[in-house]
Parts: structure tokens; sequence; C-alpha cells
């Protein structure tokens, strides 16, 4: 007999429930026999991906989660994690996705922050806690996996993930596939969209990092918009596409993709702990034709050896995001055949708040002002509202030359920082979420970020906008990667100073030359010009792999 309590189905008055359960359900209907990869290493379909999940969420729940607890998830990017996504919030919690770039301290810092009930994690991280495992007394279970099948560890009490995500074995007995529908247990709870679905932790530039939670409707509206917005050109999404993202699953829902790609139906592969020559094999073998990832990332992919090849085949659309995208980037990925777009949003923000697109409204604009709209940060993405502002919250022109700070609201947006009502008032101050970034908008609607608030460079009273000053000079030829920082000075207050990454040593006199002519074309004022450049081997990244401006700045100011 089938039963009629499905996981999450409760309906309000408006109807079905935006729950991550009935999300995935309906997906997966759609679609059962569609793919998840780990790798070229294992294959699951949906349906299998969706008993795993029941089989998890049933298993948290019989182990002692209780509704609303937090459970830390630390791993790279796997099936299991994406299994993870969905078990833990259908199991009436919410998972905590650890950052697993942060220093050891940090980590624990956000494990007792959130006050996580349950930890799930690969082995490999395993020594990290066990070092300090006295700080974990308030854990009540580690779900441990391991590639080799044994999960040796001191912390207890401990369970095997795979046992936990196992098929019944009475499904097996029978030798028949389980009917989707038939998986769901009763004991699972009822969930409402109201619920916090997600926590996770991002890192202010000053103090403890601040964790932001996401409920089962944010992320379910999320998810739909950026469906919509990414069928338009030249993302194009359609069911012939295969999808790998290179962004972390750590890292803000890793954009949104565990969400929107099963919605759509699509392969979805997973390529681990990063390795640029397995995801180069990955996008050849799996003829993976969408991705995301930040520049730094595209950067180090351009860099590997053996990707152009590999890459010219492709034909990939890539999504940017989380720093500006650059003109020479731009231009070392369209030489290769490659798609980029701009996107743009924060971890308060689920992340998507705009993707650049072929609006209707730019439709009618030259090839080359297309592309400078598409690779902009982009167009608001539906049910957004994304405005720039001064300091009195007055709206500025869409003139893409007032300069403001970006504002926002969205039906996914963070209701606020978990425990920390004071920085919750500041972010939500007026009604409107404050990105702390500074853009312009243009007449059709596009956005672009000019800089952070904090990293601007003022001189001589006026800004120096260091993201629109690195995006012209990654143009000039040698130069791989740029930032600029403010360095402090007696007449102007601060001057810009260029740091930059190239093959071979550039002359000062050829960079200098490469400015005047910028400054003669009216592309940057003569104040904008950056007094010295210094070439560093690389840059520091930050946890999310952007480049950090910190030390940069430390060192112009007369530290290291
Ligand atoms: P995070 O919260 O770590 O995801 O970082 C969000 C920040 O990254 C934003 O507030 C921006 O400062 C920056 N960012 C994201 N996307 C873009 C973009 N397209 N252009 C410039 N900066 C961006």
């Amino acid at each position: 007999m089938r039963r009629n309590v499905f996981i999450g189905m409760k309906q309000n008055g408006r109807g079905l429930e935006l729950t991550l359960g009935n999300f995935l359900r309906s997906a997966v209907s759609r679609n059962p026999e569609q793919k998840i990869y780990y790798q070229d290493k294992e294959i699951f379909t949906y349906a299998q991906f969706y008993r795993r999940v029941v089989n998890l969420a049933n298993a948290l729940v019989k182990l002692g989660l209780k509704k609303g607890d937090r459970v830390a998830v630390i791993d790279w990017d796997t099936n299991r994690y994406v299994e993870c996504y969905y078990a833990i919030p259908i199991a009436g919690g919410a998972i905590h996705t650890v950052n697993i770039r942060y220093s050891p301290e940090l980590i624990y810092y956000t494990i007792s922050h959130a006050e996580d009930s349950f930890i799930v994690i690969r082995d490999e991280f395993v020594p990290l806690i066990e070092k300090n495992k006295e700080l974990f007394s308030f854990i009540k279970g580690w779900i441990i996996y391991s590639e080799s099948g044994k999960i040796g560890s001191s912390l207890e009490p401990k369970y095997n993930y795979d046992d936990l995500v196992k098929d019944e074995p009475s499904a097996k007995e029978k030798g028949k596939d389980v009917d989707i529908y038939d998986s769901a247990e009763t004991s699972l709870p009822s969930t409402s969209e109201d619920d916090i679905a997600t926590i996770f932790y991002t890192s202010g530039t000053t103090g403890l990092p601040k964790g932001v939670t996401f409920t089962h409707r944010n992320l379910v509206l999320h998810a739909v918009s950026l469906m919509s917005t990414l069928n338009e050109p030249p993302m194009s999404i359609s069911s012939k596409d295969v999808v790998m993202p290179i962004v972390p699953l750590f890292h803000v829902h890793q954009w949104g993709f565990p969400h929107w790609v099963l919605s759509k139906g699509l392969p979805y592969v997973l390529p681990g702990r990063y390795n640029y020559a397995l995801i180069l094999k990955l996008i050849e073998k799996l003829h993976v034709t969408v991705t995301a990832m930040v520049p730094t990332i595209l950067q180090l992919i351009l860099m590997e050896p053996g990707s152009e090849g590999i890459l010219r085949n492709s034909h990939l659309r890539i999504i940017i995001g989380g720093s500006a995208l650059t003109e020479g980037l731009t231009k070392r990925a369209e030489a290769l055949g490659l798609t980029v777009v701009g996107a743009y949003g924060m971890s308060e923000t689920a992340p998507a708040l705009t993707v650049s697109y072929i609006s209707k409204e730019i439709e009618h604009l030259s090839p080359e002002e297309i592309k400078r709209e598409i690779t902009s940060a982009g167009f608001p993405v539906v049910l957004t509202q994304v405005k720039i502002v001064d300091s009195e919250m007055n709206d500025l022109p869409r003139d893409g030359k007032s300069i403001g700070e970006v504002v926002a609201r969205a039906p996914w947006l963070t209701s606020g920082y978990w425990k920390m009502a004071e920085e919750t008032e500041k972010l939500w101050r007026g009604g409107w979420l404050h990105t702390g970034d500074l853009g312009t908008m243009d007449r059709y609607g596009f956005l672009r970020i000019v800089d952070r608030e904090k990293d601007v460079v003022k001189s001589g009273g006026e800004f120096v906008p260091t993201i629109i000053l690195e995006d012209i000079i990654s143009a000039v030829p040698g130069i791989m990667e740029v930032a600029v920082v403010g360095k402090p000075d007696q007449k102007w207050d601060e001057v810009p100073v260029a740091f930059y990454t190239s093959k071979e040593e550039l002359k000062e006199d050829y960079l200098n030359r490469e400015m005047d002519k910028f400054v003669e074309t009216g592309r940057i004022a003569k104040f904008w010009k950056p007094v010295s450049f210094i070439r560093v081997d690389s840059f520091e990244r930050t946890s999310t792999g952007k480049i950090d401006k910190k030390p940069l700045k430390e060192r112009v100011r007369g530290g290291s």
C-alpha cells in the first residue's frame, strides 16, 4: 500500500509547501534516471540518490536528531555532501557547511558557535578534530566516511556514513527497485518552508566569522529564480548540458547548483578535492558544458599544462562570480572559445542577486556592447530588487557613472546573523540588505561593482574604484592578475599601488606608458595611475579563493 505521508509533503493554505523535500521529490520523479557523478569513480541515478537521502534522513532521526538541530558537514565536493544538503533539512535539521579553508581555530569556533549536534566528516579531516576532541563534548555523534570503507577513529560515538545510506535490505531482497514514492518513512518530522535549512559562516575583514541562515523557502525560490535566469542566452541551459561547478560546496550553497541542477534534471558532476588536471580530465571525459568558478580558479585552470587543447574542444560556458570578471581574463577565455558571464552576490544573499544575460533591454546593442554587459556583474535575477543608493538611502540614477552602495531585497536573503542581533540590524538598516559594495547601474539595469567600501582608495578626496582599475590593468599584455590597494600619502591621503603577477618581470617604464595611454583615451583619470607597480610570485588567497588584499595593504603601510 502506498504511504500518503511523503517527506515534507505538508500543504499550507497556498498549496504545497516550498520545502526541500517537496523540491527533491519533484526533481526525482521527473528525471529518475538522470545521473550524479562523483569524479569518474561513482555514478548514482537521481532515484538512487533520493533513496540514499531518505535513508540518511531516517538514520539521523533514529540517532536522535531533533527538529532545528544543526549538523556540520566537513568534506570536499562529493555526492555524499550533496546527499547531506537534502537529508539534513528533510530530517528537520539545518546543514552547517563548514569552511575547510578556515584555520583549525576558526573551524572549531564555527562548530561551537553553531552548536552542531552531529558531524558528518570525511576520514582525512578526522585528525583535525581528534587533536582537540575535548572541545567537542557537545557532539552527539560522528558520521564518518572513507573511500577505503574503514572508519578507524577515536571519536565516539561513531557511525559509518555508508552504512546509514545503504538501501533497505528488504527492497534488495525482493529483487526489485524501490518505488521512490514509497521509500519515505512516517518517522520523518514534518518540515515547514520557514524552517531553517542551512547555516554557514562568512568572514568579515575584522572580527570573528558570522553565521548566516536560510530557510527551505529561501533556497527553493533562489533555485527557481536562478533556473529561469540561466535559461536565457548566452548560458541558455538546456537538457543537453552537463554541469560541473568548481565552487566549493561549503561556500554559499555552491551558488545554488545542488538545488537548481537537480530540478532542471541535468547530469551533475562533483569533482571532489580540486585537482586541476583531474578537473580537465572530467571536462573532457564527461563532456561537461557548464561550470562556475571565481576568476582565480579560471586563471589556475588556464595555467594547467594541456588545458588549452581540452578547453578549446569543450565550448564551456562559465559563470564567473565572487570577484569581478576582468577584461584580461575574458580575452584569454574567449581566445579558447569559452563563454564567460559575470554574476554577483554574497554569503548573506544565498548568493544570487544579479547574473549577466542577454536581456530584452540589450538585444539591440552591438556585439561589443553586449559583451561589455555580459561580463559585468549582471542584471537583477527574477524576484530581486537591486539598487544603488547614496549614504542617505536616496536612489542614484542608472547612468553607469553614479557610484553608491548596492542594496537589495529578495525572498531568499538571510534574515540575519546567527546569534548576532546588532550586526543583523546593521545589515538590514532601512529595510534593505546592505552589501557594503560600491557599484554603478547602467540604463539597461546592469550592475558593475567598482569596489568594496573597505577597499576603496581615496585620493585627494576622490574615489579610485580599485575593481575598475584592476579590470583595465588586467588587459595590459603580460599581466596575469592584478590587485590595487591604497598607500598612505601626506599630500593626497592615499595613492594607488598595483601588485601584479606575470610570467616575466615587466619594466616599470612599459607599465607607465600603458597607463598613460589609458589616461589619454580617458579610460582612467590621471590620479588613478598607480604610483608604483610591484611584481609578486603569487597572491595570498582568502578562504574562498579570492585575492586577499589585507597583506598587500599591510605591505604598503610599512609592514612586511
Ligand atoms: P562572499 O560573501 O565571500 O561570497 O563574498 C561576497 C563579496 O564578493 C561581495 O560582497 C563582493 O564584494 C564580491 N563579489 C562577488 N561577486 C562579484 C562581482 N561580480 N564583481 C565584483 N565583486 C564581486
